[in-house]
């Protein structure tokens, strides 16, 4: 082993390679600290050939490498289980370059997203993916988690942000995908294997992505509604009077509210009521009529037929970004609260009430004592579906992890949902994939897989489920 971990350090060039176990051990937990990984090799390289030369070493002598961004992942897809070679992408963190007339960037993949995002504004851009962990995430893990966020409604999930790909496969060789082409028939279209396939096909190292219109003009509002219908009723409002200038639409129970407001320094009860439900929402636009006015005019309409209660539209930035800060601290108060249990789902837009109904009633049923936490994409379906631990009792209620999970993702399988819409499979979902997914849909994955990583060395034993033999 130590001879392959010198060839392997070698490859990775100078300050490229750590056995420091300090230096090792934040990268081997993950955020919410359920998973504890092991691995006495972390690889650091800072450049494309180096990659190359790491893989091409892991696929001669069989070595499992698991590849690492931010550290960001919430279903464990980046930590290293069995004591395989780590590998980091963080030194990979140079922009290589934007065309701002073209509406492109070219970004390695160890480049934040925030660093991203910064990038495109500075040129006057918009770079839109945007999600809670936009700090510490990388292009390279929110490519192969294909994340999703807060304004997927508008421009759509990673996947339809990304025009090329540089992807080293596992046997070290390079594929050369970085063309920031808008159209492109020929052939296959391989770059989309890579984008969500948390590793286990290839590493990404750099990124061609497409940039938009920085909207000149931002309108936040939050409203109180009565209901989950009344929301999706406003959904459907909201898209029609703005003529479709709805850039997210996000959902919040109560209780939600509540836990961010008892954990999370600094925020306060934004309306002078409360409701059993907010929905955040975001109207962006260019120059010309005011927005501001068209929003309040949309919302006035949606007062009138009962579908929001009460409604504020942020008067500045500051304002906004309280709402947002609001929004986007939802999972640091669950954390700060205690034990819970998630369900990061999707179901058709318009099944989101009645799911929401049916499975609260069955979980607060069969889980006395759970505290439902609903939140989430509502325009784009997705719900983070969540439970907190009953008062004071953490362990017991982690105990119920697997039966609650089975529970509603059984539900979510009758709406035609998805068990997972935007974390991934990782390892903390590769078991149940086989109850949700077609075996026809697990094959073709596994064949992927066996064509890609034939010596199964890339993130092995994440994502793809073995086969059952009976
Ligand atoms: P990591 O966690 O390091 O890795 C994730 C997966 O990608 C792993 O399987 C890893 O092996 C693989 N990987 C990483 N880099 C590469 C590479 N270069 N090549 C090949 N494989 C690689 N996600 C959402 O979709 N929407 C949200 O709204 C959202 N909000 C979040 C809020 C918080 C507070 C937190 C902690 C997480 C949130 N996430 C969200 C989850 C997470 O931030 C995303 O999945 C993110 O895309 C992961 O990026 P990362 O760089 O941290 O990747
Ligand atoms: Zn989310």
């Amino acid at each position: 082993m130590s001879e392959i971990f010198n060839r392997l350090k070698d490859a990775a060039g100078p300050n490229g390679s750590s056995q420091d176990a300090k230096e090792i051990a934040p990268h081997l937990e993950e955020w919410r600290g359920r998973i504890q990984g092991q691995s006495a090799l972390l690889l650091k390289p800072a450049t494309t050939e180096q990659v190359s030369a790491i893989l091409s070493i892991c696929h001669q002598t069989g070595t499992a490498i698991v590849p690492q961004g931010g550290n960001t992942g919430l279903v464990g897809g980046q930590i290293p289980l069995h004591g395989e070679v780590l590998l980091s992408l963080k030194r990979m963190n140079r922009i290589r370059g934007i065309d701002a007339g073209g509406m492109t960037m070219t970004v390695e993949a160890g480049v934040t997203l925030k660093e991203t995002q910064d990038a495109a504004a500075a040129e006057q851009l918009l770079f839109p993916l945007s999600l809670g962990s936009e700090g510490s995430c990388t292009i390279g893990g929110n490519i192969s988690t294909n994340a999703g966020g807060n304004h997927v409604l508008r421009y759509g999930m990673m996947r339809a942000l990304v025009l090329g790909l540089e992807v080293v496969l596992a046997d070290g060789h390079v594929l050369p995908m970085l063309k920031s082409l808008h159209k492109d028939n020929t052939g296959y279209d391989l770059k989309q294997l890579f984008i969500g396939a948390e590793g286990t096909l290839g590493i990404v190292t750099a990124a061609a992505l497409r940039l938009f219109p920085r909207p000149t003009q931002m309108v936040t509002a939050l409203t109180a509604v009565p209901s989950p219908n009344a929301a999706l009723n406003l959904l459907g409002h909201m898209q029609a009077w703005t003529g479709g200038l709805l850039s997210s639409f996000e959902l919040v129970s109560r209780p939600t509210l509540d836990l961010v407001l008892k954990n999370i320094p600094g925020t306060r009860d934004p309306l002078a009521a409360p409701s059993p439900w907010y929905v955040l929402m975001e109207v962006s636009g260019g120059a010309g009529a005011s927005l501001e006015a068209l929003t309040q005019s949309a919302l006035e309409g949606a007062m009138a037929a009962s579908l929001v209660s009460d409604a504020v539209v942020a008067q500045n930035q500051a304002q906004a970004r309280s709402f947002w800060h609001m929004r986007e601290t939802i999972a640091e108060a669950e954390k700060r609260e205690g034990g819970s249990i998630k369900h990061d789902i999707s179901v058709p837009v318009a099944s989101i009430p009645a799911f929401i109904e049916e499975a609260t009633a069955v979980v607060v049923k069969k889980f006395p004592g759970a505290r439902p936490i609903c939140f989430g994409h509502m325009g784009d379906g997705n719900l983070h579906f969540n439970f907190n631990a009953p008062v004071g009792s953490d362990a017991a209620f982690a105990a119920e992890w697997d039966e609650m999970q089975l529970t509603v993702h059984d539900i979510v399988k009758r709406y035609s949902g998805s068990i997972s819409a935007e974390h991934g499979i990782g390892q903390m979902k590769r078991d149940v994939l086989p109850r949700y997914k077609s075996s026809e849909e697990l094959d073709a994955m596994r064949a992927l897989k066996h064509a890609f990583d034939p010596k199964n060395i890339l993130n092995p034993g994440k994502t793809v489920p073995a086969v059952k033999r009976l």
